[in-house]
């Protein structure tokens, strides 16, 4: 099969048992690769294993899923990704964590699309997929271990490319990560997705191997990408230069970049003391690409002197920014670089993880909380120390950090009182750092995204400000303030990037213009199919609708769930140049519903189900 190896590894871990299923060509076609794919066998796992109800995401039941997608290990730049599928234990939902690095090249090569893991292993181990087999090895040796050391190790002993934990996956942080290539980090952050990694007692997984994917027209394919790749290249110049901590000035400028726990309006003194042009000054040691990318966005950084002398390696990103530094007034750009790699080494999402501190500190300043929670640590706004050592603390599970690394939900509700009204999540999932009163498009996004707030999963933001999308009828971006259309536009950017992350391509080839028909021309070119670029947003919406319904049939999700906290719905952001903006979200929740064809209370009904053709799943 073009494009594919055509089969699967399935491990249990209690039983130590490895089988092999095929991956066949229908399936494919109905579900292509990445979150996709994820996202078909982790709905037939839960309708063979678990009836109605979810399991809890800790239980060995619950799969961990490795996918690859059909770009991946092809001429399609920016496309060495793969994708993590599991039930959150953060949300409690449909968990997908899209990562890129170097391992979903090599787990490829190792002739595989996909790797599920069920089960618990009864001590620390780690699997090994090196051509053409998997099998199961002792990982006690690197159990305890941070992600950069138990990278260097496992590579240096296996000669593999390796994705693992560290010890907060360990410890089951409910938003810990998955981390590939040790201190060029890049994480599967989202969702808890190491967490559950780390309650099957599984420390990595190693992939090896040189099969090479066979594409279908390798010619036609060549040219495709050629004629791109010098404006996928200039689209990001800015990207290659700064990375994506270049855009935290202009975003918060306009009312977009989080500030003190999505209260503040204005801080350009504070940003511009953090921003990737202050990077680039000061601690800038290099670049650095994921597998396959033409446009190099990571930022490689060295703390040369001071206190946090000795730090080395990938810089903060935009999100980081805005979560350990915004969300906290903290202001100092090397202690967020610290703190960013002490989440690296952990293996912890910075969002969540900055989200949490954030949310401590308003209830720290609030009186809901005090220094007899915190271990004596002044939890003030701006205090960067106060800020490293809470995530010492979540690292560690120790003191309030035991609290924090539930989440800000089960935080909020375990301290009770007004704590809720200020807890930034949508369906257990911290907001990353995009302000959806800056953007309507992006408030009804984390609205009703499958895995809680998003910026993701419909990846508006830019296609409300500078990306155009004219084969989807965006000749011009979507003003960002629209309401009428925003449901359409929002349904439709969330089918186009179901796509994208089940292909495997980054997200970032937009600002080159990239558009339906170039994703399709390349896909036909690698497998020899001949789908419309209709069919591939209609499979986009299968794969959307998908997600939904298994959040829908397991986890009870509905309307009463699509919804945002209080504070961006009613608390006007102010200040000088920010746009006054309280996101309708009711009315473009009802269009939005119509527009998919869902009942009122957002349910997908059966028409569509079996227009989708996957009515036989639930
Ligand atoms: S642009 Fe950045 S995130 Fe995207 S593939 Fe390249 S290095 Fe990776």
């Amino acid at each position: 099969m073009y494009g594919y190896n055509g089969k699967v590894a399935q491990v249990d871990l209690t039983k130590r048992t490895v089988q092999e299923k095929p991956l066949t060509s229908e399936e494919a076609r109905k579900f292509i690769g990445g979150s996709g794919l994820g996202a078909y066998y982790l709905a037939r796992h839960f309708k063979e294993h678990s009836g109605d109800a979810a399991v809890d995401p800790f239980s060995p039941e619950n799969p961990l899923i490795f996918t690859v997608g059909p770009y991946v290990d092809t001429p399609v730049p920016c496309s060495g990704r793969h994708a993590v599928t599991t039930l959150s234990p953060l949300t409690g939902i449909f968990a997908e964590s899209d990562i890129g690095g170097s391992w979903g090249v090599a787990f490829k090569r190792a002739g595989y699309d996909g790797l599920i893991v069920t089960g618990r292993a009864d001590s620390p181990v780690y699997i090994l997929v090196a051509e053409g087999r998997v099998s199961i090895h002792d990982a006690a040796a690197y159990w305890g271990k941070d992600t950069f050391a138990t990278y260097e190790e496992l590579k240096g002993a296996t000669g593999g490319e390796v994705t693992c934990i560290g010890p907060a996956g360990e410890r089951l942080v409910r938003y810990a990560s998955i981390m590939s290539d040790g201190r060029d980090a890049r994480a599967a952050g989202r969702c808890g997705v190491g967490a559950v990694m780390g309650s099957k007692n599984l420390k990595a997984v190693v992939a090896r191997g040189d099969k090479r994917t066979e594409i279908w027209d390798q010619s036609a394919l060549a040219a495709g990408v050629k004629a791109m790749i010098p404006r996928i290249r200039q689209g990001n110049a800015g990207m290659t230069r700064y990375g994506t901590a270049g855009g935290v000035i202009t975003h918060e400028s306009y009312g977009n970049f989080p500030l003190q726990n999505w209260r503040l309006g204005r801080w350009p003194e504070g940003v511009e003391k953090i921003s990737g042009q202050r990077i680039e000054q000061t601690i800038l040691a290099g670049r650095y690409y994921c597998r396959g990318c033409v446009i190099g966005c990571g930022k490689k950084i060295r703390i040369k002197e001071g206190k946090y002398a000795g730090v080395e390696g990938a810089g903060p990103e935009y999100e980081t920014l805005g979560c350990l530094g915004g969300m906290c007034l903290v202001d100092d750009l090397e202690a967020i670089a610290y703190a960013n790699e002490l989440c690296n080494r952990y293996g912890m999402d910075t969002i969540t993880t900055g989200n949490a501190i954030a949310f401590a500190m308003e209830a720290f300043e609030k009186g809901l909380i005090g220094e007899g929670d915190t271990g004596g640590v002044k939890l003030t706004w701006g205090n960067a120390e106060a800020m490293v050592e809470m995530v010492r603390q979540i690292g560690e599970r120790t003191g309030l950090g035991k609290l924090l690394g539930e989440g800000v939900k089960r935080a909020a509700e375990a301290i009770g009182g007004l704590a809720v009204e200020f807890a930034h999540h949508v369906k257990g999932l911290e907001f990353p750092a995009h302000d959806p009163r800056a953007f309507n498009g992006v408030a009804l996004a984390y609205a009703t995204s499958n895995r809680g707030a998003c910026h993701l999963q419909a990846f508006t933001h830019p296609f409300e400000r500078v990306v155009k999308m004219p084969e989807m009828g965006y000749e011009e971006p979507h003003d960002r303030l629209a309401v009428e259309g925003k449901g359409q536009f929002v349904a439709g950017l969330q089918n186009l990037m179901s796509m994208v992350d089940s292909l495997k391509i980054c997200k970032f080839v937009f600002n080159g213009g990239v558009q339906v028909s170039h994703l399709t021309s390349w896909l036909n070119s690698i497998t020899g199919w001949n789908i419309s670029p209709r069919e591939f947003l209609e499979t986009g919406e299968r794969l959307f609708t998908l997600k939904r319904m298994f959040n829908v049939r397991y986890c009870r999700i509905s309307r009463k769930d699509d919804t945002l906290p209080p504070r961006p719905l009613t608390w006007k952001r102010r200040g000088e140049g920010v746009t006054v903006n309280l996101p309708p979200l009711g009315r473009m929740l009802s269009d939005y519903y119509e527009c998919r064809g869902w009942d009122e209370i957002g349910i997908p009904t059966r028409e569509v189900l079996e227009r989708l053709d996957i009515a036989d799943l639930f």
